[in-house]
């Protein structure tokens, strides 16, 4: 995967994509990130990329040239799906997270102040992705919280690709708790099962033990989620135990 970030804030990428997975997937060439300076696509003296904006207002918006430059130089040798983080996006989840994965290069437009001239999206943007509804005064956060949601969709960045598979939302569900040593912390134990060494068991235990933690923080996922017979009836038990209701999925009824 190829991505092309453009920022008039280079710096703020240096160590987040020198560290951790990132950094390691970066040096053994899984993922090609490269950070460009949207100053360098200006032709005045002072790069600025910001004016008043017509109509009047407070703030500035950035201006179009400087924009629609840079983004033309980093498709100029091969093309990109070209992606403005924007508050107005669409909200990017495991699904969103999953399509942009199967492009094999993205650029991403992180936009300052009161945002981007709209021929600016008009002219050199495929598509607005938001990371939730609130403002943020960059879109360099939102685009790290992207690059780190799509590098481990790249096979090999995270070692163990069954981590990936039962990452939260993959399944449909959340995953399941997780424990390690010690045993005993302040006099909780670790759930038996884990210490069975049966893999059989444990496998089973965390496949309920999904559905459990869905059932408890993210109830709205289950109407949706595809359940074993073993969750279903999990989920019938936890209904009938706490009798809420969510035990019956719409899409189980009839
Ligand atoms: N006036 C704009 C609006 O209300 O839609 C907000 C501009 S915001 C201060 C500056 C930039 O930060 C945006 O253009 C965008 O690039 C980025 N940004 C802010 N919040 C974001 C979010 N939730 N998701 C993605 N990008 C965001």
């Amino acid at each position: 995967m190829h991505l092309t970030v453009l920022t008039i804030f280079p710096e703020l990428f240096g160590p987040f994509l020198a560290t951790s997975l990132i950094g390691r997937a970066r040096e053994r060439g899984l993922l090609a990130i490269e950070v460009r300076d949207l100053r360098d696509a200006t032709t005045d003296r002072h790069r600025v990329v910001d004016d008043e904006p017509y109509g009047g207002g407070g703030g500035m918006v950035m201006t179009a040239p400087p924009w629609i430059r840079a983004v033309r130089e980093a498709t100029a040798a091969a093309p990109a799906w070209r992606v403005l983080l924007s508050p107005q996006g669409r909200r990017l989840d495991d699904a969103l997270v999953r399509e942009l994965a199967a492009r094999e290069r993205l650029v991403l437009l992180c936009a300052r102040y009161e945002g981007i001239d709209e021929r600016v999206l008009e002219t050199v943007v495929d598509e607005e992705v938001s990371i939730g509804d609130y403002v943020l005064s960059g879109g360099e956060l939102p685009a790290m919280v992207l690059i780190e949601a799509l590098s481990r969709q790249v096979p090999g960045v995270v070692q163990l690709a069954s981590s990936v598979v039962r990452d939260s939302f993959r399944s449909g569900l959340l995953d399941h708790p997780h424990y390690t040593r010690p045993p005993v912390v302040e006099g909780r134990e670790v759930p038996p099962v884990l210490l069975s060494g049966n893999h059989a068991e444990i496998e089973r235990w965390r496949e309920l033990a999904a559905v459990r933690a869905t059932w408890r923080k993210r109830p709205d996922l289950l109407a949706v989620a595809e359940l074993t017979a073993a969750q279903r009836r999990e989920l019938e038990r936890l209904g009938r135990e706490c009798g809420d209701g969510l035990a019956r999925r719409p899409k189980d009824r009839g």
